[in-house]
């Protein structure tokens, strides 16, 4: 099938080309995002293959309906970039990479909370100038420490195997509870009472109208002083504005992010040589006590094979009209 593969990056066409050799789909590579100005790109098309920051939105899809567009391929699990709705309207169908590997994203909030603590990316860069001092690295065991986890889905869920693993009292918040995590001794609570107890809190949640800002300022007064917070699930959960005044006050400890509100504009890209205009990430960026990934938590070997495997054969299932659970709208 004809499908035109938006945001494309080096490594995604490598896993994808590789992988296509078995499915034989006829791949076009484009490295623009997927917004209404990029649309009319898929004319001819018959499918769109998309990642987390193209803007799949009412105008767009309409363009690509007039286009000869029938599907819309999401190589990732988030789906918040898509409006189900007018694609449902347009009788479009939509396929997502639902679990390509939770274990990648639920480690990389592990290195997150490890580098922050350690500062390891501090003690790197010391040394290699000459400077073997241990002053401002002390950091604290995680043996023993209370772990708010919230959305216990997937990712979550390894994620809270991992931390129970060290030694951590793993507690966590859901709509729905997980009896499997419960049984290893995983305590649910109310949201309240895990922004008030937690040593770390990591969010694990989708982005929903119910999870916008869930991190906000009323969020914050409830945390203990020097919590440390990580987000590897989706940027607007977090009020930024309202981050930055408690890293200020001192009363966030530590953040660390792999997403971030505003990343559509910055992350995916070498900006190294232009001037970047995002005052919130700047300030961001000035806290010693601030980590920032460029959303990179899916970026191992094992879950970009998954991803292109499950995308191509999304892609055949559409094609060959069979059901398929990774279809979330049409
Ligand atoms: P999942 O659907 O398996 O789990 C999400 C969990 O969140 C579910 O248990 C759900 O009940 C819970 N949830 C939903 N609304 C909630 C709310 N209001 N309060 C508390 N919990 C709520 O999804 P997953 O595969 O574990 O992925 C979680 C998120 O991680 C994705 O939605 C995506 O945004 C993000 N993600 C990030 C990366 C990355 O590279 N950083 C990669 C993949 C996914």
């Amino acid at each position: 099938m004809k499908v035109a593969v938006f945001s494309t990056k080096s490594y995604d066409r490598e896993f994808l080309e590789k992988l296509n050799a078995k499915f034989k789909h006829d791949l076009s590579f484009f490295e623009v995002p997927l917004n209404r100005h990029t649309a009319s790109l898929a004319n001819g098309f018959k499918g769109v293959c998309v990642f987390v920051n193209d803007k799949v939105d009412p105008e767009t899809i309409e363009i690509l309906h007039y286009s000869g567009v029938e599907v819309i391929v999401l190589r990732c699990a988030g789906f918040n970039n898509v409006d189900l709705k007018t694609s449902a309207e347009k009788n479009m169908k939509v396929y997502r990479v639902p679990a390509y590997s939770p274990n990648s994203i639920a480690e990389h909030a592990l290195a997150l909370i490890l580098t922050l603590n350690r500062k390891t990316h501090k003690a790197f860069n010391r040394i290699r100038e000459n400077n073997f001092s241990l002053d401002h690295l002390l950091g604290f065991n995680l043996h023993k420490k209370v772990v708010g986890v919230i959305g216990t889905g997937m990712i979550g869920s390894v994620f809270a195997d991992i931390m129970l693993g060290l030694g951590c009292e793993v507690i966590a918040h859901d709509i729905e509870e997980s009896s499997g995590l419960k049984e290893k001794g995983v305590k649910y609570i109310s949201l309240e009472e895990l922004l008030k107890i937690s040593d770390i809190i990591s969010l694990h949640c989708p982005l929903t109208p119910e999870t916008h800002h869930l991190i906000n300022k009323e969020a914050f007064s409830m945390m203990k002083k020097g919590v440390m917070l990580i987000n590897t699930s989706r940027g607007a959960v977090i009020d930024t504005k309202e981050a930055i005044r408690a890293l200020k006050s001192q009363k966030l400890g530590y953040l660390g992010i792999d997403v971030y509100e505003q990343e559509e504009s910055l992350f995916f890209r070498d900006l190294s040589e232009q001037i970047v205009s995002d005052d919130l990430i700047a300030r961001l960026m000035s806290f010693p006590n601030v980590l920032i990934t460029a959303h990179q938590g899916f970026f191992t070997e094992e879950a970009m094979t998954q991803i292109a495997k499950v995308t191509l054969q999304n892609i055949s299932d559409f094609e060959a009209g069979r059901m398929n659970e990774n279809l979330i709208g049409g």
